[in-house]
């Protein structure tokens, strides 16, 4: 099903859904199920996987040269994404990015996922990769969403790259994108980013998919802005918890969001790494009890492979 649709079934209940990460390359598939197995009780409707695009590495060499070869650490999306919806019975949403892809990758990926009944895509950009400071498109590829998402819905329509099939399946996609409450770091404000993010639904798009943010502030204020802007389609928080010392300036610089002084003082304070969890996750209690109260469609948790954590946190919530 879409989600779009579990959306108009929940009649204004808040869903719950988890995204995963796929194991590094020589990890295995039971470490996507020990950490969806502990979450399923709260019937998440579907979970998201996200997609790693290559990597640049540099090796070594006996000369003392170095060289750089391109590797893709966590590869198995669409398979997970297979894996997930044969052991679960629960939609599974694949990422779907710009890096790393042709068009003609994209279409290929895309003729898979229709054939495995995938219904659902998160559509996005990728970010740049180390050591290229801004994104760098494959050639042939997309340089925005935006074109990826008009590749969908083309495909949608029957529409394929290649003009000699007429008459071609059509797809029936439903569409994810990304929204920044904070803004994406690249846009020089706010206001052009929404702009974008409206072509993007103009374009196809069927629901959004926040990022991470720690003060349900940004989340009410951006579906404000984004209504006011014209977008009707539901946005969907991102949550994750922040739950160890290091996150304090990983997760601003890796992720570009603001953390409150409120949470960093009684991260700080904390004396133990227990007690720092515990601080986390009463913080994201806190956050997910109010967007609920709110009336957001979903609560979408970052699970990270932290299942402990995002099982408490649900418990508490649902
Ligand atoms: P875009 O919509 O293309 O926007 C990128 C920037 O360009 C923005 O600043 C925007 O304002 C601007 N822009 C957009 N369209 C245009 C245009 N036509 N002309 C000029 N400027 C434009 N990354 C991964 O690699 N894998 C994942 O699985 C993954 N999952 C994610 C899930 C969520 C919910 C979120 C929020 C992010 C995820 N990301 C993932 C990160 C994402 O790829 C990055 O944030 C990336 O930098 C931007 O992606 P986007 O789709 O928002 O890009």
């Amino acid at each position: 099903m879409k989600v779009t649709e579990y959306f108009e079934k929940a009649n204004g209940q808040t869903l719950i859904s988890f995204e995963v990460l796929p194991p590094m390359k020589g990890g295995s598939m039971q470490a996507i199920f020990d950490t969806l197995d502990p979450l399923m009780e709260f019937k998440p409707p579907f979970i998201d996987v996200t997609y790693h695009r290559e990597e640049f590495v540099y090796k070594k060499r006996p000369s003392g040269y170095y060289e750089k070869t391109s590797i893709r650490k966590r590869p198995g999306t669409v398979g997970i994404c297979a894996a997930i919806m044969h052991r679960y019975g629960v939609d599974a949403v694949p990422h779907l990015i710009c890096g790393g892809f042709t068009t003609e990758d994209t279409e290929n990926a895309l003729i898979d996922l229709n054939f495995l009944n995938i219904k659902n895509v998160l559509a996005i950009r990728g970010d740049a990769r180390k050591f290229e400071g801004q994104f760098v498109p494959e050639d042939g590829g997309h340089h925005y969403a935006l074109d990826l998402i008009r590749q969908i819905a083309d495909m949608n329509k029957g529409k394929y790259l290649d003009d000699n099939i007429e008459n071609g399946e059509k797809t029936d996609f439903c569409i994810g994108i990304a929204g920044y409450p904070e803004k994406h770091y690249e846009s020089p404000n706010l206001d052009l980013d929404l702009h974008y993010t409206k072509a993007k639904v103009d374009a196809g798009a069927n629901y959004i998919v926040t990022q991470m943010f720690f003060d349900n502030k940004y989340y009410f204020d951006f579906v404000k802005r984004c209504r006011e802007a014209g977008i009707e389609i539901p946005i969907v928080p991102g949550l994750k918890p922040l739950t160890k010392l290091h996150q304090i300036t990983s997760i601003p610089r890796l992720f570009h969001v603001d953390l409150p002084t409120e949470l960093v003082s009684e991260l700080l304070k904390a004396s133990s790494p227990e007690a720092r969890t515990q601080v986390g996750i009463e913080w994201c209690i806190a956050q997910s009890r109010e967007l609920k109260a709110s009336g957001a469609p979903c609560m979408h948790y970052y699970t990270m492979g932290d299942t402990d954590t995002i099982r408490k946190i649900v418990k508490a919530v649902y």
